[in-house]
C-alpha cells in the first residue's frame, strides 16, 4: 500500500519513513503542503496521506480542504499529524475534511492501528464501487451477448424516436430472430446454443455503425435501431446482416453450426410511436418466417 507523508521537518519526515517502510508500506513523502497537493491531486496518488498540520505554502488542513473539493472518489484517507492538541484546533481538522489526526509525538502503536483503520475504509469504499458498477452493467447489459438488455434498447429507441421527429429524419427499426433455434439446442445443447447466440450477437453488433443500437430483445431475438436511415439503407443493413450470419458457420465445441436469420424492417413516420414501431417490425419479421425463413420482410403499414 502506497502512503503520502507530508512532513516539514526532515528529521520527522525521516522517522515516519522508516517505520512506515518497516510495516511495508511505501512511501511517498513531500516536504510542504503545496507538494503534498500536487502528488495527491495526480491521478496515481496515494489513497493513504499522512499530513503535518504546520507547513509552509499550505497547511494541513488546507489541503484536506482542497482534496475533499475535488470530490470523493478515488477516495483518499487523510490523518492530520498535529502538537496542537487543543479540542478546537480538532474540530477545525475534522471540519476541514481529514478522517483522523494523531498528536504528535506518535505512539507508534496507535499510528499503526489508525493506518489499519484508513485501510478498512478504502476497502470498503473499494467493494462499494465494484458493487455499484456491476449493479448498473446488470441493469444496462445482457449478461450472455453483452449487448444492451430489453429496457435499455426500448429507452434508446424511445429517445432517438422523438429526436428524429424533433430533426425530421427518419429512424429504422430491425426485429431480428435467428431461424430453426430450438433445434439447435435440440441437436447439439443449450450450451453450444449459447455459444451460437453469442456468436450471432457479436456479427450483428460489429456490423451496425457505431451510432446504432442493438439490444436482445428476447431469448434468440434482437432488436436493431438505425437512427437517420431511410428505407433502402435500412435494407441493405438488413441484408448484410442475414449474410454475415448465415455465410460462416459458426464454431462451437459440439460441432459447426449454420445459422440464418428472419428480418421484420419498419420505418418510422411522423407521429410514430416506439410500440407502433416494434408491432410493425415484428408482424414483419412474422411474414418473413411464413415466407420461408433466411430473408429481409419491409413492413407495409409503416410506410
Ligand atoms: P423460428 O425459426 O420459428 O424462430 O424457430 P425457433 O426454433 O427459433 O423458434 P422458437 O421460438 O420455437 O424457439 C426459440 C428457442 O430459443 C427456444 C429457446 O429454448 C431458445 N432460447 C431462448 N433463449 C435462449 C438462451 O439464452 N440460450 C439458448 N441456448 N437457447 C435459448
Ligand atoms: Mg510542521
Ligand atoms: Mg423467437
Ligand atoms: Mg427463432
Amino acid at each position: 500500500m502506497r502512503i503520502l507523508i507530508a512532513e516539514d521537518s526532515s528529521v520527522q519526515r525521516q522517522i515516519l519513513t522508516s517505520v512506515l517502510e518497516e510495516w511495508g508500506y511505501e512511501v511517498v513523502s513531500a516536504e510542504d503542503g503545496n507538494e503534498a497537493w500536487n502528488l495527491l491531486r495526480n491521478g496515481n496518488a496515494p489513497q493513504l496521506a499522512l499530513l503535518d498540520w504546520i507547513m509552509p505554502e499550505m497547511d494541513g488542513t488546507e489541503v484536506c480542504q482542497k482534496v475533499r473539493e475535488r470530490g470523493n472518489e478515488p477516495y483518499t484517507y487523510l490523518i492530520l499529524l498535529t502538537s496542537l492538541d487543543e479540542k478546537t484546533n480538532t474540530v477545525k481538522g475534522l471540519d476541514a475534511g481529514a478522517d483522523d489526526y494523531l498528536t504528535k509525538p506518535f505512539d507508534p502503536h496507535e499510528l499503526r492501528a489508525r493506518l489499519r483503520v484508513g485501510e478498512r475504509m478504502l476497502e470498503i469504499q473499494r467493494e462499494l464501487i465494484t458493487a455499484r458498477e456491476e449493479l448498473r452493467l446488470q441493469a444496462t447489459q445482457d449478461s450472455l451477448t453483452g449487448m444492451l438488455n430489453r429496457r435499455l434498447v426500448l429507452d434508446i429507441l424511445e429517445r432517438e424516436l422523438t429526436r428524429g421527429q424533433r430533426l425530421e429524419l427518419p429512424l429504422a427499426v430491425l426485429m431480428i430472430d435467428i431461424d430453426h433455434f430450438k433445434a439447435v439446442n435440440d441437436a447439439y445443447g443449450h450450451q453450444a446454443g449459447d455459444a451460437v447466440l453469442k456468436e450471432v450477437a457479436a456479427r450483428v453488433s460489429t456490423t451496425v455503425r457505431p451510432y446504432d443500437s442493438v439490444g436482445r430483445y428476447g431469448g434468440e431475438e434482437f432488436l436493431v435501431i438505425l437512427p437517420g436511415c431511410d428505407e433502402p439503407r435500412a435494407q441493405i443493413v438488413a441484408e448484410r446482416l442475414c449474410c454475415v450470419v448465415s455465410r460462416e458457420v459458426v464454431h462451437t465445441s459440439a460441432a459447426e453450426i449454420s445459422v440464418t436469420l428472419s428480418l421484420g424492417l419498419a420505418l418510422s413516420a411522423q407521429g410514430e410511436t416506439s410500440e407502433r414501431l416494434v408491432h410493425a417490425a415484428d408482424r414483419a419479421l412474422y411474414e418473413a418466417k411464413r415466407n420461408g425463413r433466411n430473408r429481409v420482410v419491409v413492413s407495409q403499414s409503416s410506410r
